[in-house]
């Protein structure tokens, strides 16, 4: 009698088991919208995109691909669906504050708490899903991504170059800011790093009197498989990191019209030899300046703001209301144009980053305006420029087989914004939905 309760039961308890299953559960479907999946496919009208916790099941179209019964619809008519953007070159412990000196002077000891968490989170907002930083104390960065890792705060995939080594031997100046001073310690600061979990090693500020130690960091970096990017805004900052056969050079620097030719030399010679040269140009801080200067309105937009305390958010406001605009010669723009041809011409691979965090370039804005630059003033084919700072940056980052594009067994890092950033890029601005790892947060 009473095994036959039990067996009369266990339907009804298999449901309720099943329901509260179900309830932990994430099982999305965005229905409708035009799919840009960030391979440089065409883009699909119509589109279904299935979550399935936190990965992408399947990808298909109305009337083709079937949507199961338990999962939640999500209407996508009207806009874009597409991949969490990447931004491989940032500066999270900044908030856009114009006076550098000041800010780690107030601040530095706020940089894990509240300025990293908050740019973090205007990032995520943003639909930035995953970003590089190049250049922050070691232990914050690391700190705030594994808080972020286990959800405790929203943020993006972080990779990280923890401090940036300085071949120098003044002393510290700065917490992000590591000085090298001999080969010796080239070699134990970078085993450091590496040994902190820091995805790249960043060199800044080499001078010809620092050969042999920088030569050391990539020695040392390569050695145990991990990659080196450096500075180059200066001609002979990049001839310091060619020699020593760094993996990536950072900007394009406007102070001499051209690259000379023995630099081109270089270069073609590098990557005649097989071995990939990678450049990161971060080129909307320069060609944003004069819109910057004529309209500064944005600046002041509330979202420029979140996570940060009242006081630094009116130190912030005020700072910019003082600032002077250094407004950019015309010729900047050619000068730009000029370089990128000339390292492309000889087979430069361009990696994708905004330089966000410094004035005019908070988290919030800094990756739409810097692809919006590439497709406005350099004419990049805006399919391109998408696949750009998603598949791209995920390839180079060496994780494009779990993230970077929308395809079914990949993490679910998919954002959706109204309109199409084909023809209006300024789309891309404010997301009207952003899933991180299948999770909605916006
Ligand atoms: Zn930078």
């Amino acid at each position: 009698m009473f095994v036959r309760k039990i067996l009369a039961s266990l339907p009804c308890l298999m449901t309720l088991v099943s329901t509260l299953i179900l309830a932990q559960e994430n099982r999305v479907a965005l229905v409708g919208g035009l799919l840009i999946d960030g391979s440089g496919e065409e883009p699909l009208r119509n589109s279904i995109v299935l979550i399935n916790n936190d990965r992408i099941e399947a990808v298909g179209t109305i009337g083709r691909l079937a949507i199961p019964e338990n999962y939640q619809l999500v209407s996508t008519e009207g806009m874009t669906v597409l991949p969490g953007l990447w931004d491989p070159h940032v500066h999270l412990l900044y908030n856009g504050h114009p006076d550098f000196g000041h800010w780690f002077n107030n601040y530095s000891d706020q940089f894990a708490d509240i300025t990293i968490p908050a740019s973090a989170r205007q990032f995520l907002m943003a639909g930035v899903t995953s970003v590089r930083d190049l250049a922050v104390n070691t232990d914050d960065i690391a700190t705030v991504r594994s808080r972020i890792e286990s959800g405790e705060i929203p943020g993006p995939t972080i990779y990280a170059a923890g401090s940036a080594l300085v071949p120098t031997d003044a002393p510290q100046s700065r917490p992000h800011i590591l000085p090298v001073r001999d080969v010796q310690t080239a070699i134990e600061e970078t085993n450091k790093l590496i040994a902190a979990g820091m995805d790249i090693i960043k060199i800044l500020g080499a001078t010809p009197a620092s050969q042999e130690t920088v030569n050391a960091i990539v020695e040392t970096a390569h050695a145990a498989g991990v990659r080196v990017t450096a500075h180059g805004r200066e001609d002979e900052e990049i001839r310091i990191a060619l020699r020593a056969g760094v993996d990536e050079i950072q900007h394009i620097g406007v102070s001499t019209p051209t690259y000379p030719a023995d630099l081109l030399d270089m270069v073609e010679d590098r990557v005649a030899n097989g071995v990939p040269l990678y450049w990161n140009p971060t080129i909307g801080m320069i060609l944003n300046t004069d819109e910057l200067a004529a309209d500064p309105e944005w600046l002041d937009d509330p979202k420029n703001f979140v996570g940060l305390p009242p006081e630094m958010e009116m130190n912030i406001r005020q700072a910019i209301a003082s600032a002077e605009f250094a407004v950019q010669p015309p010729a900047a723009s050619d000068t730009i144009k000029r370089k990128l041809q000339s390292l492309s011409e000889r087979g430069v691979i361009f990696t994708f980053g905004s330089d966000e965090g410094t004035f005019g370039h908070p988290a919030s804005e800094a990756t739409w305006r810097e692809l919006e630059t590439w497709v406005f003033e350099l004419g990049m084919d805006p399919l391109l420029a998408l696949k750009w700072a998603t598949a791209d940056s995920a390839a180079y980052m060496g994780v494009l087989d779990e993230v970077g594009t929308i395809s079914p067994g990949k993490l679910a890092d998919v954002i959706a914004v109204k309109g199409s950033p084909l023809r209006h890029f300024s789309t891309l601005r404010e997301p009207a939905m952003v899933f991180k790892n299948g999770q909605r947060v916006k």
